[in-house]
């Protein structure tokens, strides 16, 4: 099957490329999709999941993969949630975002956080639509480690990697990640 990534993160484009690829799932290229702006207006990851994949598969008549994710804190009630790329503002970077998340953080004893990822498949010709959910818990450190990965991955360290996220290899993040379950989970019901 080839279907469209609804999506123009370039790093989490990459992390779902690379894992449909080893469940035998192919994507179209960035530069043959055809990006439709989207407007993240849901209430829900599930429900920013839907709008995406919706639109990009009646834009571009093939089956679109959406995944809206998110990092949740305990401590913050949950935040930045839904909002996690807009945390420091509508235009700001993933520096921005990981600073503003230190500092919401600063003196906080319960550093418990999860990723959640939904993901939807939607389809041009009305067939009814996969969804699924994937989630990965662990701890926001108190300081940025490493290099690897995009968003949040410095500050988030997992305690099955026993490593943060930018630490681990891409391999490593997908074994145990909220995008890698949720999108194994996806390809089972495909199947
Ligand atoms: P979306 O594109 O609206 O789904 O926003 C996702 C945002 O959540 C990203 O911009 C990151 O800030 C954060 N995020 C989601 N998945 C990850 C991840 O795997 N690592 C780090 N941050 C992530």
């Amino acid at each position: 099957m080839k279907l469209v990534i609804a999506s123009n993160n370039t790093k989490k484009r990459q992390e779902i490329v690379a894992i449909l690829a080893t469940v035998g799932v192919r994507c179209v290229a960035a530069h043959d999709t055809r990006f439709v702006p989207v407007q993240e207006i849901g209430t829900s990851f599930a429900e920013n999941a839907r709008l995406k994949a919706k639109s990009f598969a009646q834009a571009n008549g093939l089956p679109a993969l959406a995944d809206d994710s998110g990092l949740c804190v305990q401590a913050l009630n949950g935040a930045p949630g839904i909002y996690s790329s807009r945390f420091a503002g509508p235009s700001a970077t993933d520096e921005d975002n990981c600073r503003k998340l230190l500092d919401a953080m600063r003196g906080k004893q319960d550093r418990r956080a999860y990723f959640i990822c939904a993901v939807h498949l939607a389809f041009p010709d009305g067939r009814a639509p996969i969804t699924s959910e994937g989630r990965v818990e662990g701890f926001i450190l108190e300081a940025c480690a490493g290099q690897g990965g995009f968003g949040y991955d410095p500050l988030f360290f997992s305690p099955e990697l026993n490593k943060p996220f930018a630490l681990a290899s891409d391999e490593e993040k997908a074994s145990v990640s909220h995008r890698g379950r949720a999108l194994r989970a996806l390809v089972q019901q495909l199947r």
